[in-house]
């Protein structure tokens, strides 16, 4: 008897979507049990690269002795909420020992061998939903607003080129003709060929209404639990209703952690909480992603629109979002483009987001199978980098459900690591 009971992914953004996408390109059944009203989902409000050259963990050698001056600069790039700090140590812990050299090198190949082919894993699922349109490829910019910022950020270049990505050098006038639009401020730039950009919510809605015309459910409710036989996973309980199912996969970023438990597992997973303004139009618009390397903030152009993302508070899933952080992401990309003042004078043209980074500690998402629960699979913690690798992930993800092996190595990122 052939069985009918679909594989459900909790989570519907785009981790979880590209995976329902792979997973009907396996020719299997597919149920999506997403808060679809959320808008505070990554997948929504995120810079929009698809960045293979983001093999860079967070945690750098050195990063211990950096985050201090951070902290203490409240137009740093990072910030803490004091009272959040006991919750937050095991996982600042386990940060800091990331941190060490030879970790940072195994954590940026592994990195690599997931986001290297992002582009080649969302052309099928971008030509099966009719979105090419979607995605630009001219690369992107690093900028540097001083000598000793781009003289700092060499360890991150080394890595990268260890890895593979190739960098081109700009100095303060090659860089003027290549972005015009970009402020004189900035010395100099890198350049990486390979990144490509897109609108990531226009991108998530389009995936999802292709996986709905293929026969995927799509179910706007709250996953709550769980339920295994003892050996395999049964049912999935939303709260209106129980749904069998042959498989699950856990896709559901930085809300992931209960289910990990459920399942018998350890993880350190918590959330780098990110903003975004957004402004109208400038009359000359950058051609490509922007990232100003001291303020490490995105400035990327979509769909006619210019958008500022980035920031780090880490301050959990519950504190309400402290807009300063967006207003201060709106004074830095003023200062990025001078003709972003007037674009965004008008204050009701400017729209604010805020959202959750699902975040390790060692910047490698969690991807595998649950370690006691076979047919349960880990898809979530992508950080900084989940719009990147959605579509491998997914392509990786539904390869195990259907009994494949997946076209990458997956031990770097199992959960057995927090054991
Ligand atoms: C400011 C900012 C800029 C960024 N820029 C980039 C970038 O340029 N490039 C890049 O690659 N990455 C970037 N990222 C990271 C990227 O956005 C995330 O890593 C990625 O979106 C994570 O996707 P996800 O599907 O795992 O999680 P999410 O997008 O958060 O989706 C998880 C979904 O699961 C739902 N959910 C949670 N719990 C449940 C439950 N119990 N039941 C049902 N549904 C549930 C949530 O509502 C949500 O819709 C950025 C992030 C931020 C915040």
């Amino acid at each position: 008897m052939t069985d009918t009971r679909p594989v459900a992914v909790i989570g519907g953004g785009l981790v979880g979507i590209c995976t329902a996408a792979y997973l009907q390109r396996a020719g299997l059944p597919v149920l999506v049990i997403g808060r679809q009203t959320a808008r505070d989902a990554a997948s929504l409000g995120n810079a929009g690269c698809i960045n293979g050259s983001s093999v860079v963990p967070v945690a750098m050698p050195g990063v211990l002795w950096q985050v201090p001056g951070w902290l203490m600069q409240p137009d740093g790039p990072l910030v803490l909420r004091w009272r959040y700090l006991p919750r937050m140590a095991p996982w600042l812990a386990r940060f800091v020992t990331s941190s060490r050299p030879e970790r940072v090198a195994a954590q940026a190949r592994a990195l690599r061998s997931l986001l290297g082919p992002a582009l080649d894993a969302y052309r099928p699922l971008l030509d099966d939903a009719h979105a090419n349109d979607l995605l630009t490829q001219r690369g992107y910019l690093i900028a540097y607003s001083s000598r000793e910022g781009m003289d700092g950020d060499a360890g991150g270049v080394a890595l990268r080129e260890q890895n593979g990505v190739a960098i081109d050098t700009l100095d303060a006038n090659a860089l003027r003709e290549f972005e015009p639009t970009l402020s004189p401020r900035f010395i100099g730039a890198r350049y990486i060929a390979e990144t490509g950009h897109t609108t990531p919510h226009a991108l998530l809605a389009r995936l999802t209404a292709h996986a709905v015309e293929r026969g995927a459910r799509i179910v706007d409710d709250e996953a709550v639990s769980i339920e295994t036989n003892g050996v395999q996973a049964v049912a999935v309980h939303t709260r209106s209703m129980r749904h069998d199912v042959r498989a699950v996969v856990v896709a559901a970023g930085a809300w992931s952690a209960r289910f990990v438990t459920q399942l018998g597992d350890r993880v350190l997973l918590d959330t780098e909480r990110g903003y975004h303004v957004e402004m109208p139009a400038l009359p000359a618009m950058p051609s490509r992603p922007v990232m100003w390397a001291e303020g490490k903030l995105f400035a990327t152009p979509m769909q006619g629109r210019l958008r500022a993302a980035g920031t780090v508070e880490l301050a959990g899933l519950h504190a309400p979002p402290d807009w300063r952080r967006a207003d201060l992401l709106l004074r830095q990309v003023r200062e990025m483009f001078p003709q972003a003042g007037a674009a965004s004078a008008d204050s009701a043209s400017v729209t604010r987001w805020q959202g959750f980074r699902p975040s390790t500690p060692d910047s490698l998402p969690v991807l595998g199978p649950a370690s006691r629960v076979p047919n349960a699979f880990y898809a979530f913690g992508h950080g900084h980098v989940g719009l990147t690798a959605a579509a491998s992930t997914g392509r990786a993800i539904a390869a195990l459900v259907a009994g494949e092996r997946a076209p990458l190595d997956l031990s770097p990122f199992s959960v057995a690591r927090f054991r």
